[in-house]
């Protein structure tokens, strides 16, 4: 029998799209970009419509329902997603789900999910036990309300004593709608006209250019710090919007660029151009519409963070990848996808001018700009004739600090102060102290689960560990020897918030890492506080480099470097390089020149040596020299395939057997296998793990070679997991 069939990816572990009828009742309605409930099995599962064509009939199962009444992808996105898929060996039906706002993975024609959880404390009398309870239940007197994920940020690990609190009547549980925008109040930058500098206006010629000719280029903004980069950015799109096409703005993190976004709105507000804004504040509904909206054609900017490359714009002409070289752009589990790599291959697909904008571009970026496949911009100025900061080593082992800071770097931040002028430190460890050391046998506290010290916080009184929910409170005595001497080691942002107060006690002094900027509205409070001048030192983790503009930041400190250095990653150079530049970058760039001072035990290092000179390009070509040698990326590419499992030998011996059997294969094709080891973190959330590390001159033999995981995978064992990290960026 003939008739309609559907080819359906459907969100499940399935490498192939599958083949469904058409009832005559739903013909109407399927059609690509449709999302559908089909049958699976015994069960049903949701999938999305691909296409849809006359064919046998046969056997085939029917669709059962169609979800909504709106395609959520134009058909050109769909070949994006199959590319997607294929390059990542990963399931095409769980690619769409990713790339779809959240919210809509679960049945139902509506989309729900509005409502959050929410907490206030009760009238109920007495006191709850432990000062878990206390803290949480102190914390929603002062605040009154707040939502679930709100407390799990603030106090790591709360549930069981929030579900306690709720259960003995101290806390009460309801529901509220989600938070609305979290930039909706606050009033837009006031666009400013700037005459472009000469080499502004030199890159912007060339992206006019290539934008008047159409087709697929690819092009590097590399501007130092201050140089404009922004500006640029919004006039290429003024000209992608004159010619009546789209385009999409990618940024690191949305919470943590609100100075980019009011930029934009304020050029484009007001009627000249549609402006959406995906982000992770908005509620699933919200995401919802503005996905929905983008997909009728009704947008002309799209900006958001990663999963923004996904966003169903039809006439594109343009992708701004800003940062490029951030790592946040990968996807860290489940479908881990690199979001400037997917626009680069959309912006293929759809003959569009993909824009990479970094200061310190990420080194696989820089060779293919070397090797004249990007278009190569430079704007090796900052505006306004502004000098670079005068950056300078400070020696750790002459001038040994009494606790943190160098007696030069103190000296320079009294001084600073005394000027009235605002200074930044960085320092990137969260807490007081990153363990506690025994210094009668000098073991260090453990999380049980995980293959690291955990961090000791002063505030809260708490041992915490930085990756799975374990806390307690610090022992009297070691747990080995029963000595009485246990020691906070080493040093974290709150420990210098500290020292620094104790240096300058009348500073106003702000804290801002991933402790201090849970709370809805507490990041963006702070970059206020630093604009208007109320903080007089700011100091935070990596968050603090991220491309924060605040003219009156003329002195910046960087704490530490050597952990920076010795991780064991071949991408630790370049990393520390990239951080440091960019933290430097937060220097001068108002009218007063800036400075900088890093302190380090390896004054040497040829990543400080180029820092210090602003040399770029000197760091990349010595550094790519390195990787060459040993064949990393970009001379070579990566696949990580890392096995998990509560039992070592298990796991140990399910990669010894993915080895085996890729051995002959790979060596035919020239890949190398690396391992099985175990991974460096070698336990995570009580898994033991181990990785396999396959590495190729070239991409195709390494596709092809992953063409034969899935089989593989189903020779597992069932408490084994396996997941295959195609240029992976995190090996640890
Ligand atoms: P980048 O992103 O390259 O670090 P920005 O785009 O943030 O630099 O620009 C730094 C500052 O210089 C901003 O305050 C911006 O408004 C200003 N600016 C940009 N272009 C010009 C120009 N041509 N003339 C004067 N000021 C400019
Ligand atoms: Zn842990």
């Amino acid at each position: 029998m003939d008739g309609l069939i559907a080819q359906i990816a459907v969100a499940a572990p399935l490498d192939r799209l599958l083949s469904y009828r058409v009832p005559e009742s739903l013909e109407a309605e399927v059609r690509c970009g449709m999302r559908v409930r089909v049958p699976l099995g015994r069960r049903t599962a949701i999938g999305y419509v691909l296409e849809v064509g006359p064919g046998k009939l046969d056997a085939l199962k029917p669709v059962h329902e169609v979800l909504g009444s709106e395609p959520l992808f134009p058909p050109a996105m769909e070949k994006f997603y199959r590319r997607a898929a294929d390059y990542y060996q990963y399931p095409i039906g769980e690619v769409i789900r990713t790339a779809l706002p959240a919210g809509l993975s679960g049945g139902g024609n509506e989309v729900k999910a509005l409502a959050e959880r929410i907490y206030r404390s009760s009238a109920a009398a007495g006191t709850p036990r432990g000062p878990r309870q206390r803290e949480l239940l102190d914390y929603l007197h002062r605040v009154g309300c707040a939502s679930r994920s709100e407390l799990t940020t603030m106090f790591p690990g709360c549930h069981a004593s929030l579900k306690a609190l709720v259960e003995k009547g101290f806390v009460l549980e309801g529901q509220q709608e989600r938070m609305r925008d979290p930039f909706s109040d606050m009033p837009p930058a006031a666009d400013t006209q700037v005459e472009m500098t000469e080499p502004q206006s030199q890159a912007l010629n060339v992206i006019d250019q290539a934008l008047r000719e159409g087709g697929f280029r690819q092009m590097l903004l590399h501007g130092v710090t201050g140089s404009g980069k922004t500006e640029v950015y919004l006039r290429a799109i003024e000209q992608v919007l004159r010619a009546d096409r789209q385009a999409l703005v990618l940024v690191p993190e949305i919470a943590l660029t609100p100075q980019l976004v009011s930029r934009f709105r304020a050029r484009f507000a007001g009627g000249r151009a549609t402006l959406a804004v995906l982000h992770s504040g908005l509620s699933a509904g919200e995401r919802f519409d503005a996905w929905r909206s983008v997909a009728r054609g009704e947008v002309d900017i799209v900006i958001g963070a990663r999963s923004a490359v996904f966003a169903p714009l039809e006439r594109l002409g343009m992708v701004i990848v800003d940062e490029e070289h951030e790592s946040s752009y990968k996807q860290g589990d489940g479908f881990r996808y690199h979001a400037r790599d997917l626009a680069l291959m959309r912006g293929q697909m759809e003959e569009a001018v993909v824009l990479l904008g970094s200061a310190t571009p990420a080194l696989t970026t820089f060779q293919r700009a070397c090797s004249g496949k990007i278009t190569f911009l430079e704007l090796p100025e900052r505006v306004m004739n502004r000098s670079m900061p005068q950056v300078e080593l400070i020696d750790l082992t002459q001038e040994r600090p009494e606790g943190i800071l160098a007696p030069l770097l103190k000296d320079a931040l009294s001084a600073n102060y005394e000027r009235g002028e605002q200074s930044l430190l960085l320092l990137n460890r969260r807490g007081f102290a990153p363990y506690l050391l025994c210094a009668d046998c000098g073991d260090t506290l453990r999380c049980p689960h995980c293959d690291i010290t955990l961090t000791y916080y002063l505030a809260q009184k708490e041992l915490r560990c930085n990756y799975c929910d374990f806390h307690r409170q610090p022992p009297d005595q070691c747990p080995s020897c029963q000595g009485a001497n246990l020691m906070p080691e080493g040093a974290g942002t709150e420990r210098l918030e500290q020292e620094l107060q104790e240096l300058l006690p009348a500073a106003r002094i702000a804290r801002m890492d991933r402790d201090t900027t849970g709370r809805k509205g507490a990041h963006q409070a702070m970059v206020t506080a630093m604009e208007d001048g109320a903080v007089d030192v700011l100091v935070g983790t990596q968050m603090v480099a991220k491309g924060l503009d605040f003219p009156g930041v003329t002195l910046v400190g960087v704490v530490q470097t050597d952990n920076l250095l010795n991780l064991p990653d071949f991408r630790a150079a370049e990393r520390a390089f990239t951080l440091l530049t960019q933290v430097a970058g937060r220097a001068g760039r108002g009218e007063r020149p800036g400075k900088v001072y890093v302190q380090t035990y390896a004054p040497e290092h040829f990543a400080l040596e180029c820092s210090v000179r602003h040399d770029y390009e000197g760091f990349a070509r010595e550094e790519l020299r390195l990787r060459q040698e040993l064949g990393y990326p970009p001379f070579g590419f990566l696949v990580n395939c890392v096995f998990s499992g509560v039992l070592r030998e298990q796991v140990e011996t399910a990669a010894q057997k993915l080895v085996a059997q890729l051995s002959g294969p790979a060596a035919k094709l020239g890949v190398e296998v690396l391992g099985p080891a175990p991974c460096p973190l070698a336990r995570l959330r009580g898994k033991n793990r181990y990785q396999v590390l396959l590495k190729a001159p070239t991409r195709p033999p390494l596709r092809h070679l992953l063409t034969r995981l899935p089989g593989m995978r189903r020779t597992l064992p069932g408490k084994v997991g396996l997941t295959v990290d195609v240029d992976p960026l995190d090996m640890l």
